[in-house]
This record gives structure tokens, C-alpha cells and sequence, in this order.
């Protein structure tokens, strides 16, 4: 096991992390669940769903089963002149739980991808109209959408993880990032920053994209449906694409379906990932209306530029297929409309709390936000001496776990949680009022 960990150390980069310093790291030997067992035979309750994608456990028999024979056929051909069942059947799936109206759907191998893919989109539908002009696109600060360039460059420019690239990042638009809490009055501030940018901007802008009624890596924000019935809106208005991301928040997390189901939208371009494979494999999807897709083919290059190798990859559509059946059973509206309610009685004594802002919880997300950012090595540490796997960022400590999880399972979290947040374990780099 310290071979494990020294090569890794030596060798491996890990998300956001420095090869200089990196932060811990523990090896895991099976999952199975909701429990991570880690190669000394510790045994963790997963607070994490590993970053929203494994929605049904680890492990799981039927996603299990439905790898294995896709495998015993075939696992992968190219897309490019072959089609396959998976494929197919994956996206009649889709296409019975997505809001109406859309219909196409590409294939991608991760989020970041889908987001590219969404961008390209939009970009090649305004060309297509002769609309060469509108090139630009407008997010929100807050935003998170991805790792990869054209993503980066809708990402929060400031706060976001990205800053360092601002220079090399095509200039898009930014609006205020909402206001108006999720259970809330409207806030007309929030109206009026969106319908000033649009009218000052709609010539020049291709999409609107946002992470509807939460936004997720950006700040965990969880904000009112209106603000989505006003995009669409204005969207409508003055004849620009929306483009929801609903890759974190797709398949049920929210308490809806979908979370534009929150404000009964159906945007134009739709990026779905994470849980949609069920945590097995990376896959992603873009889907768009008829509109967006028959200006694409009107155009001077009428078809998508886009054809990632792996683009379908038949592992992948089929244990998504397998995982996205098991939604559409529906037994997650129960699983987390129950998380909901026991996230929030259970983290309800951390908002007494001295060093806690705000407690939040939507659907089957429960979110402490602390005053000042946490030192991610430390409180990981306690949290796997507590046997929970539980990570924060920034000040944000966060659970989002398995739809599966029973009530008994879920306490041990909340109870975690509301340990470590009654005791903070403050980043070194932070320096304490009247320290
Ligand atoms: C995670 C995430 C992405 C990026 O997905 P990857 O698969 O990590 O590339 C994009 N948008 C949102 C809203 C996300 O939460």
C-alpha cells in the first residue's frame, strides 16, 4: 500500500492539486453502495456520490450486469459510420425525461466537452443564419461549466478556478450572479441586471448559458426558478440561444427530473454528464431543439464540427442506459425527497454555529457554508477518522450523496458534518479577524 501511495505521489497529478505539495490521498480497494473501503480496510459512508455522478452507489448489479454483456459483444467501434444499439436505445431514454422540444443529441466524453459542444453549437447556428456577428456569449459570475478552454472562458473570471488564464480566455459577457434565494421573493435587481445586458448586448451575443437553480462548483448557490423563466424570456425576445448546463444538476439531484423542470423551461441546448453514466464511466451528452439543429444544417458547413474518438462509446451509452432506466423507474423522487428533508433537520444545529454563514439544503444537496475557507488535508483527515468521505472547497462544506443512502447512513454525515463545522479546521493561509 505505500508503494501505492509514494508512486502516486511521485507521479500522479490529482484534480486542482500541486505535484509539489500534493494534499493526501487515500487508496481505495472496493466500493460497493454507499460505502468506500480503503486498502487498510477502513470503511467510509460517501458524502460525495463522487462529485455527483454516482447516483445509484458503487457497484451496482444492474449497472454491473449491463457492462459486462455490452463488453461480451463489443465495447467500442467508431462512431463515425457505425451505430449502434446502446446509442440508440440510450438516447430514446433521454429524449422521454428531457424538458419537450428537444430532439438531437451528440455524444460527448465529458462535461467540459459538452459544454465545447453546446458553445460550437450556438456559434455555428448564428453563422448559419448569417448572423456571423454573434460570436459572444453571456454567463453568470459564479458560473462553473468546465475545465477546457471555450468552457473556461464562461466560468466566474475572478473568483472562478481559472483566473490565471483570463488573457489567453475569449471576453465573453458577464451578468451578476443571481440573488434571489431559491425559496424567496424574486428579486427585481436581478431582473434588471439581466434585462439591461440583453438589451444593450443581444446583437452581439450567440447564447446564454447557465447551470439552472444551482450553481454548482462555483459556490454551491442554490437560486430562485424565475430567474430561468426570465431567461427564456428575454432569450426569446431578442433572439438568443439558452443553453442550460444541467450536467451537475440532471437526473433527479435538485428534487425535479431536471432542474429547468423547477421553472417548467426547455432550453434551447441542454448539457447533460456526471450522473448520467451513474458514476461508471465519463459520458456526456448535448442535446439541442430542432430549431438549433436545422440552422446548423442550413449552413455554409452544415454539419456539427465536432467528433471526439469516443464519441458513443458503447460501455459507456450502455451502462448509461442501464443507470438512467433505473431514474426513470422513479423511485429517486422518494430517495430524494427523504434526503432532503433528514439533510435538513440534521444539519439544522450547524447554522447556531459560530463560524458557520449559512446552512442550505434543495433536493438531495445539503451545503454548510463557513465563514472562512477550510484547510482541505485536515478536515479530509477527520473525516475519514469519522467514516465519512466528505471533501470541502473553499468555505464550503458540502454533502450530495447517493440516492440509495439509508437513513441510518445519512446520520453518520450530518452528524460529521456538524462536528467538523462546530470546529472548524481553517486554512493556514487565512488569517482570523484579530489574529
Ligand atoms: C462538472 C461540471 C462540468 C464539467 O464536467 P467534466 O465531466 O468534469 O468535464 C461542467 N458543468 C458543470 C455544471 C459541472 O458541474
Amino acid at each position: 500500500m505505500s508503494n501505492t501511495i509514494e508512486f502516486d505521489r511521485e507521479h500522479l497529478w490529482h484534480p486542482y492539486t500541486s505535484l509539489a505539495s500534493p494534499l493526501p490521498v487515500y487508496p481505495v480497494a472496493k466500493a460497493s453502495g454507499v460505502r468506500i473501503q480503503l486498502e487498510d480496510g477502513r470503511s467510509l459512508i460517501d458524502g460525495t456520490s463522487s462529485w455527483w455522478a454516482a447516483v445509484h452507489g458503487y457497484n451496482h448489479p444492474t449497472l454491473n450486469a449491463a457492462l459486462t454483456a455490452q463488453a461480451s459483444q463489443f465495447s467500442h467501434v467508431m462512431f463515425g459510420g457505425f451505430t449502434h444499439q446502446s446509442a440508440v436505445q440510450l438516447g430514446r431514454l433521454l429524449l422521454s425525461m428531457v424538458p419537450q422540444g428537444l430532439t438531437k443529441i451528440f455524444y460527448a466524453d465529458s462535461g467540459s466537452i459538452a459544454v465545447e459542444v453546446a458553445l460550437k453549437m450556438a456559434l455555428q447556428f448564428w453563422l448559419g443564419q448569417g448572423q456571423p456577428e454573434k460570436t459572444r456569449i453571456l454567463a453568470l459570475r459564479k458560473a462553473y461549466h468546465g475545465d477546457t478552454f471555450a468552457a473556461m472562458s464562461v466560468c466566474d473570471p475572478v473568483d472562478g478556478m481559472h483566473s490565471l488564464f483570463q488573457g489567453q480566455l475569449a471576453k465573453q459577457l458577464f451578468a451578476p450572479a443571481p440573488q434571489s434565494r431559491f425559496d424567496g421573493p424574486f428579486l427585481e435587481q436581478d431582473a434588471a441586471a439581466l434585462r439591461q445586458l440583453f438589451a444593450a448586448h443581444h446583437q452581439e451575443l450567440a447564447a446564454f448559458i447557465l447551470e439552472p437553480v444551482l450553481q454548482g462548483a462555483g459556490g454551491m448557490r442554490f437560486y430562485h426558478p424565475d430567474y430561468l423563466r426570465l431567461a427564456r424570456q428575454l432569450c426569446d425576445q431578442y433572439q438568443v440561444l439558452l443553453i442550460a448546463d444541467e450536467i451537475a444538476t440532471g437526473f433527479g439531484r435538485t428534487g425535479r427530473l431536471f432542474a429547468c423542470h423547477h421553472a417548467n423551461i426547455s432550453p434551447d441546448i441542454l448539457c447533460l454528464g456526471k450522473a448520467l453514466s451513474g458514476g461508471y464511466l465519463s459520458l456526456a451528452a448535448t442535446l439541442c431543439n430542432d430549431k438549433v439543429a436545422q440552422g446548423i444544417s442550413h449552413g455554409e458547413v452544415p454539419a456539427l464540427m465536432h467528433g471526439p474518438t469516443y464519441m458513443a462509446n458503447a460501455l459507456a451509452c450502455a451502462v448509461a442506459c442501464a443507470s438512467v432506466s433505473l431514474i426513470q423507474q422513479g423511485q429517486w423522487q422518494a430517495q430524494v425527497q427523504a434526503i432532503e428533508n433528514q439533510l435538513k433537520s440534521g444539519l439544522a444545529p450547524c447554522t447556531s454555529y459560530p463560524g458557520v454563514r449559512e446552512v442550505r439544503v434543495l433536493g438531495a444537496i445539503g451545503v454548510v457554508e463557513m465563514l472562512h475557507p477550510l484547510d482541505v488535508a485536515l478536515v479530509q483527515k477527520r473525516c475519514v477518522a469519522l467514516g465519512v468521505w466528505v471533501r470541502p472547497f473553499g468555505n464550503l462544506l458540502y454533502l450530495m450523496p447517493p440516492f440509495v443512502i439509508q437513513p441510518d447512513e445519512l446520520a453518520i454525515l450530518t452528524d460529521a458534518v456538524c462536528q467538523l463545522s462546530k470546529a472548524p479546521d481553517w486554512s493556514q493561509s487565512v488569517v482570523l479577524p484579530g489574529a
